[in-house]
């Protein structure tokens, strides 16, 4: 505890209030005497200027207290004059503590005069300014950082507005792409920026409403310049959180070279597409016709060919029976593949109206008009019921009898083909359409992983043909069928352990 110094008399006759002072700690409050030595202390002192009582009351403190320069520049006397003066004075300025570390204070200074009105001695208040002026520094900075960023924002327009729409700010960014100046924009209200048709139908008050209701609101749209003419903004609009008078933020770029060039695209890749269609269509129904006017000769090649045999098959020397029977082969082959390309082409162009339809019906159905898929040949059984599904009963008799036609086709020679059809319930996949999965597992040959990528396109045959009898268009028309009937194809296999094929579905709508 530091004793007190004797000399240390505060001019007030109140002793409480005396009390009261020495004990404030957030401003340094002491009295002066003519000569500018401080006559009083307080808590304040210690804790602002970091004297003790003992360092202050009766020191040369003054020249300590002021910068170097103030005391250059004569102002301790200065502001003591102005206060005998005028009675008081009061200052805001950088001050320094005992360690020579500078503040920014406010001070306050009165002068003290006795009964007579002679005048004794000076009443002193100084307080802390730093951190608001630090606050303050900040603020001015950070103010000035937005300010750059604002007008150096020259390709964006940052417009504010209050809520009524009445413009607040306006950057240059505002004046380059909409034509006003800041002078024209502000105090007006936005409403001028719109089209006269938006204008008409109050787009500016929806999306004023919109942003005050959901705090943000996406322009997308023509607006008008000073001059009349118009560009397509592409923007943001923000209601500005905590202002006390509510206020919208605007930012803006004139996007119109890229809304007009996304356009001539769009209206390219239309054009491209529908004339694609045209030519793909034109395509489909040349190979149709070609496919179907190529039945009648290749008829008429196998009729003669088996008139020949008829007629001349005994006379005919064996070169000449084996010519005949290789014309017969090669016209029976070019049939098969005439009649797949025609199944293609039908089940790529023709209409597929769908109905509820029962799959193991036409299972059956496929089964019986094949003696091939029957015992003893093959053996082909269903695991559980499989429930009805829309589809088209023509596309899926030739989707079942092309799956199953190669399950018992594609085995190793001496083994009894197998085949066993089961369902698999799927979850709603991504048209929220309830499907049904079937898996036709047949003990074939296999694929390889490679050869199942492609075996789904045209004219694809992973075997010798020499081995295997085909056409390589069965599984493209499954594909293409089931694709069209709004389903998917999968495949599972390894070589040497069978294949797994399944086709996927809607199920068919019970009311
Ligand atoms: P293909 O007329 O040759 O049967 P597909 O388009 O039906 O034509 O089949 C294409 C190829 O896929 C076949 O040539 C065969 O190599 C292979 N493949 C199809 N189904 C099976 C199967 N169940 N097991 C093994 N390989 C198969």
């Amino acid at each position: 505890m530091e004793s007190r110094n004797p000399t240390n008399a505060w001019h007030t006759s109140d002793e409480g209030f005396r009390r009261l002072i020495e004990q404030v700690k957030d401003h340094a409050i002491f009295q002066i005497d003519l000569q500018g030595r401080p006559t009083t202390w307080n808590e304040g002192v210690r804790r602002i200027l970091g004297f003790t009582e003992r360092e202050f009351v009766g020191c040369e403190v003054t020249p300590l207290i002021f910068t170097p320069e103030d005391v250059h520049a004569n102002v301790p006397q200065k502001e003591l004059d102005y206060a005998t003066r005028h009675g008081s004075a009061s200052d805001d300025r950088w001050l320094c503590r005992k360690d020579r570390s500078r503040f920014f204070a406010s001070g306050f200074t009165t002068a003290l005069h006795d009964s007579t009105g002679k005048l004794i001695g000076f009443f002193k208040v100084i307080r802390d300014l730093t951190d608001m002026k630090r606050t303050e520094q900040a603020l001015r900075e950070s103010e000035e950082r937005l300010r750059l960023i604002l007008e150096s924002a020259t390709d964006y327009a940052i417009i504010t507005t209050n809520t009524a729409g009445k413009i607040l700010t306006w950057n240059f960014g505002a004046q380059q792409i909409f034509g006003y100046s800041a002078e024209e924009a502000v105090g007006h209200h936005a409403r001028v920026l719109y089209t006269p048709e938006d204008r008409a139908s109050q787009c500016d008050e929806i999306e004023r409403e919109t942003v005050l209701r959901e705090g943000r609101a996406v322009t997308e749209c023509w607006q008008q310049r000073k001059d009349g003419s118009r560009f397509w903004a592409s923007g943001v609009t923000h209601r500005i959180p905590d202002h006390q008078t509510g206020a919208i933020l605007k930012i803006l770029r004139d996007w119109t070279e890229q809304k007009l060039s996304k356009e001539k695209l769009e209206h390219t890749v239309e054009d491209r597409t529908a004339r694609l269609r045209e030519t793909v269509g034109e395509l489909e129904s040349f190979s149709y016709s070609v496919a179907h006017d190529m039945r009648a000769p290749l008829r008429a090649m196998q009729g003669f060919a088996i008139m020949l045999q008829e007629e001349l098959g005994n006379g005919l020397s064996p070169p000449a029976q084996d010519y005949l029977r290789r014309i017969t082969n090669s016209a029976n082959r070019l049939d098969l593949l005439v009649q797949d390309v025609l199944n293609y082409s039908r089940v790529a162009r023709s209409d597929l109206p769908r109905v509820p339809i029962s799959l193991a019906q036409i299972i059956a159905e496929v089964i019986e008009s094949s003696p091939n898929l029957q015992p003893p040949k093959a053996d082909i059984n269903i695991d559980g019921e499989i429930p009805m599904i829309c589809g088209n009963h023509a596309a899926l008799t030739q989707v079942v009898a092309n799956i199953l036609s190669n399950g018992v086709k594609f085995v190793s020679p001496g083994v009894h083909p197998r085949i066993r059809i089961r369902v698999e319930d799927v979850p709603e996949i991504e048209d929220g359409k309830p499907s049904v999965k079937v898996w036709f597992e047949d003990n074939g040959i296999g694929i390889s992983a490679e050869a199942q990528q492609r075996m789904f396109q045209m004219f694809q045959r992973l075997n010798p043909a020499s081995r295997y009898e085909g056409t390589g268009i069965g599984l493209a028309i499954v594909r293409k069928a089931v694709e069209r009937m709004g389903g998917s194809v999968g495949v599972e296999s390894e070589p040497g352990k069978g294949s797994r094929f399944s086709i996927q579905l809607h199920r068919a709508v019970t009311t």
